[in-house]
Formats: structure tokens, C-alpha cells, sequence
């Protein structure tokens, strides 16, 4: 099997993942060869996660969280930039260096009956990523496969192994994801609106889910997200997304408490207007469309729609990160 001994990190105090000047662009072309331009789905974003650190990338519909996560992935190749993982660069990694890299990012995704194969039943699922990692031993493979669903809680373990995804309800499709993203025992977690599909009646219980075996894993745990209503309670920092990068970031209650770039300010006021409680209502404040990532604004992505435009200035200069409060960062002109 793969070991993560083959990704251990080169300095002990580093972070678990980080991007930096991360790209990812997809090329349009039009009859198959003429280029009409490019998709700039992300555009420049940094970061860096601590190992057993719980965070949430917050955005609208469209802002490029996805696209972040499948980089983070290593499902796309980043047009520019890097990803550091464990102090390796994910460009690097080839052969067995990046199957054990595999090995250690699990991935839950937002459909959970689209992302199980059909026709397998719940044990062939989880033996799945045992087998393609080496692990041979069958009374092994079935402990693995039995210790997982009772972390996700399918308890008794005997009673789902032989069901198929259709006979499981959406919160125990969602459960059987996360014991397969669970398996391999990775370092970092990736859950791309892990319940956002599923019934309002079953979303608290796979958050907390998440976040007690992030807990007691000491997992990294990455949070894709469009909802920051609930954010509070299972991440402890934000990354405000918008059209491809991270336009604030803070520890979750200062953010939240004293959001400072007037995107973020308008997304907290849609959610504190209780007719526009129900999330779907965020794709339509602030006022105005998300830009097109073909074509996106000149300079501050958000003057178009801002309620404190600087003509002159907003739309012509892209703005840097400011610190206005400890530990909290804003791309804002506002903070000069
Ligand atoms: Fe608004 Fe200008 Fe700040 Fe952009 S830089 S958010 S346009 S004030």
C-alpha cells in the first residue's frame, strides 16, 4: 500500500495544504480549435490550512469553490500557481508519490446517490479504494469496511453491507460517501456542499457527523459551501469567495461578527433579512448577477454591484489584501 511516510512534510511547523498565486483557467475554443477565451474559474487564491484545522469557503453559485476543490484534487492542473501539500508541490508528485497523495485527500461529494456506483453494494463500495491501495488481505479489508460504517454511524455494519445505493435513504447514501472518503484514513477532508441535496431533516446530523470525526481524527477539513448561516458551528475560519478568489478571510466568529468587505457585508445581510431566510435567496443579493468568469470586471471583481464604487479607483485597480482587524484579511479599497 501507499504509505503517507512518501508525503511527509519537509518542516514540521508547515501547513498541511497551501496555494499560492493558485490558477485554474479552462480554455474555451470554438469549432474545436479557435480560442475564444478563457474561464478563469480560479484566479489567483492563497491560503494555507493548518493539519486538524476545520474551514469553510463561502460563495455564491459560480464563484469557483468547485473548481478549488477538484484542483486541490489534483483533478485540474492549476494554470499557474502551486498547491503544497505536506511541503511537497502537487506538480511534483507522479507515480507512487501521488497515489499515496490520493490516499490522503478524501473527497465527499454533493450528490451522494450520483457519486456511488449503482450496481455495487455498500461493501464492494468501501473495498474499493482498499483494493486500488494495496490492501490485500480480505478479514482486513471487511474490519476496515465494518469500522467505518459504525464512525458514520450504520450501526449495526451487518445490516447495510449487502444494500445497494437505491435502497438507502439520502442521509445514509451521504454516510456511506464519507465512510468511503473516510477509509484510507486521510489527512484532509474535502466536502463540496456535502448537504446540500439532501432533506433539511438530515443536514444538522451529517454536519455534526463531519465535525466529530474531524474532531477526533484530527482531520483538515475543507468546507464548500453557499450558505453562511450555519457556518459558525462547524468551521473554525472563512474564506469569502468571489468570481475565482478569496476577497476576505477570518477566524469564523470575527467574520462573521465584523464582516469588513461589503460582498461578505451583503451576503450576512440577505441571511439577517428573514425574508430572505431561505438560502436559494443568496444567489440574488447583492444586487446584480455574479460576474461572468469569461469576462470578468476589470480590477475589484465586485465594483459592479459595490455600494461604495471609488470611480477611478475600484475599476482600475485590483486591490490587495488589508489587514483591518488581527488575523482577519479584506481585498478592499475601503481598508487603505
Ligand atoms: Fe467595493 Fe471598491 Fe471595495 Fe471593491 S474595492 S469592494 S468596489 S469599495
Amino acid at each position: 500500500m501507499s504509505s503517507p511516510a512518501d508525503l511527509q512534510p519537509e518542516d514540521a511547523k508547515a501547513p498541511l495544504i497551501a496555494a499560492r498565486d493558485l490558477h485554474t483557467w479552462f480554455e474555451l475554443r470554438r469549432w474545436g480549435f479557435l480560442r475564444v477565451g478563457a474561464v478563469r474559474a480560479v484566479d489567483g487564491v492563497e491560503f494555507a490550512l493548518a493539519a486538524g484545522e476545520a474551514v469553510a469557503f463561502v460563495g455564491e453559485s459560480g464563484c469557483g469553490k468547485s473548481s478549488l476543490a477538484r484542483t486541490l484534487l489534483g483533478l485540474h492542473r492549476p494554470t499557474r500557481g502551486e498547491v503544497r501539500f505536506a511541503g511537497r508541490s502537487l506538480g511534483d508528485l507522479e507515480g507512487r508519490a501521488l497515489k499515496a497523495y490520493r490516499a490522503e485527500v478524501g473527497y465527499v461529494q454533493q450528490d451522494p446517490y450520483g457519486a456511488l456506483p449503482p450496481f455495487l453494494d455498500v461493501r464492494r463500495i468501501l473495498a474499493e479504494p482498499l483494493i486500488v491501495h494495496g490492501v490485500r488481505d480480505r478479514a482486513e479489508r471487511e474490519r476496515r469496511i465494518r469500522a467505518a460504517l459504525e464512525e458514520v454511524r450504520l450501526s449495526p455494519a451487518e445490516a447495510y453491507l449487502g444494500q445497494f445505493p437505491h435502497m438507502l435513504s439520502g442521509g445514509q447514501q451521504q454516510r456511506v460517501v464519507i465512510a468511503r472518503a473516510l477509509i484510507l484514513a486521510p489527512r484532509l477532508l474535502i466536502a463540496d456542499e456535502p448537504v446540500s441535496m439532501l432533506d433539511a431533516s438530515v443536514r444538522v446530523e451529517i454536519l455534526e457527523l463531519l465535525r466529530r470525526i474531524q474532531r477526533e481524527r484530527g482531520l483538515t477539513l475543507a468546507f464548500i459551501t453557499h450558505d453562511l448561516s450555519t457556518v459558525r458551528h462547524y468551521a473554525e475560519r472563512i474564506f469569502v469567495m468571489y468570481a475565482g478568489r478569496v476577497v476576505e478571510s477570518a477566524p469564523v466568529d470575527d467574520l462573521l461578527d465584523h464582516p469588513q468587505h461589503p460582498y461578505t457585508q451583503a451576503l450576512l445581510a440577505a441571511i439577517a433579512d428573514p425574508d430572505a431566510a431561505n438560502a436559494t435567496r443568496l444567489r440574488e443579493v447583492p444586487a446584480g448577477e455574479p460576474p461572468s468568469l469569461l469576462h470578468p470586471p476589470a480590477a475589484c471583481r465586485f465594483h459592479p454591484r459595490c455600494p461604495h464604487f471609488m470611480a477611478g479607483l475600484c475599476d482600475v485597480e485590483d486591490p490587495p489584501d488589508f489587514e483591518p482587524r488581527r488575523d482577519h484579511r479584506s481585498a478592499c479599497w475601503l481598508h487603505r
